[in-house]
C-alpha cells in the first residue's frame, strides 16, 4: 500500500531548495500521496505551483494565525478567489496559537471564524492548527458546530489532551499524528492513538519540522510517513498493512480525491 502525508509544507524555504529530491525521494519510499500546505497566499500559489507540476501532490489554501500580518495580500477575499477557482482540496493551515504572539489573538479569532466559514461554504474540510489555546479551540469550534453541524477537516500534529482530542472526535473532527507519536517520551499521545477511531485518523510529517525518531535533529521530509504509520500501527495494536490500508483511504475520503 502507497502511503499518504496530510500535512507538509514543500513551499517552505528549507526545502524548496532540492524539492525536486524531496519528492523523488518520498516516491522511492512509495509516499504516493501529498498535501502540501499553505500558511498565506502567497504559499497557496507556491504550493499550487508545487502541486500542478507533480502528480499526487495537492495543496490548500490558507492563512496561518502566525502568518496573518505578514503579508497584505492575506485577507479573506483573497483567500476565497483561490476556493472559487475550486482547485485546493482543503482550507488551511487555519487556527489559533497563543505560543508564539505574531498576531493579536483578536485577529486571530476573526481569521479562524472566516476560514471557518468560508470551509463551509464551499464544502472543503479544514486543516487545523492548535497550540496553547485549546479552550479558545473548543469553544470556536463549538459555535461552528451549532451553526452548521459537525466541522469537516483534521486537527492537525494533534498534541492536546485526551479531553480536547475526544472533542475534536464529538465536533465532527479527523486528528492528524506527527513525528511525535514517535517520541519515547509520548505515552499520552499514543493513549489518545490508542482510543482514536480508525476511520478517523491520519499520519503527516508537518515538513519541514517535527522529524520522527531515528532522524530528530533532521530536517523532515514526506519520505519519512512511513515511520509514523509504524508508530500508529504499534500503538493500536495493528498490523502495518492494515493501518497503511486505512490511512490512505481515510485521506482520499476527506480530502476528496477519487481512489485510484
Ligand atoms: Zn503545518
Amino acid at each position: 500500500m502507497p502511503y499518504f502525508d496530510t500535512h507538509a509544507h514543500l513551499d517552505s524555504q528549507k526545502i524548496a531548495d532540492d524539492l525536486h529530491a524531496v519528492i523523488t525521494q518520498a516516491r522511492n519510499a512509495k509516499v504516493d500521496g501529498i498535501l502540501t500546505v499553505a500558511t498565506g497566499i502567497l504559499s497557496t500559489k507556491r504550493n499550487w505551483e508545487i502541486a500542478k507540476a507533480n502528480t499526487g501532490v495537492y495543496f490548500s489554501a490558507g492563512i496561518h494565525p502566525n502568518s496573518v500580518l505578514e503579508s497584505p495580500e492575506n485577507t479573506l477575499e483573497n483567500l476565497q478567489e483561490w476556493l472559487i477557482r475550486n482547485l485546493p482540496v482543503a482550507v488551511g493551515e487555519i487556527g489559533l496559537d497563543r505560543y508564539w504572539h505574531d498576531t493579536p489573538f483578536e485577529t486571530q479569532m476573526a481569521f479562524f471564524a472566516g476560514q471557518l466559514e468560508l470551509a463551509h461554504a464551499f464544502q472543503l474540510p479544514v486543516l487545523i492548527h492548535c497550540r496553547d489555546a485549546w479552550p479558545d479551540m473548543l469553544s470556536a469550534l463549538e459555535t461552528q458546530e451549532k451553526r452548521h453541524g459537525p466541522v469537516k477537516g483534521i486537527m492537525h500534529s494533534f498534541s492536546g489532551d485526551e479531553y480536547a482530542a475526544g472533542r475534536c472526535l464529538e465536533l465532527g473532527l479527523h486528528l492528524s499524528f506527527s513525528g511525535m507519536a514517535t517520541f519515547k517520551k509520548n505515552d499520552l499521545l499514543r493513549k489518545i492513538i490508542a482510543d482514536c477511531p480508525l476511520d478517523r485518523m491520519h499520519a503527516e510529517t508537518d515538513s519541514p519540522y517535527l522529524t520522527p525518531e531515528p532522524f530528530r535533529g533532521k530536517r523532515n521530509e514526506p519520505s519519512n510517513v512511513p515511520l509514523i504509520v509504524e508508530a500508529l500501527a504499534r500503538a493500536k495494536n495493528l498490523p502495518e498493512p492494515t493501518m497503511e490500508k486505512a490511512l490512505w483511504k481515510n485521506a482520499h475520503a476527506l480530502l476528496g480525491i477519487p481512489l485510484a
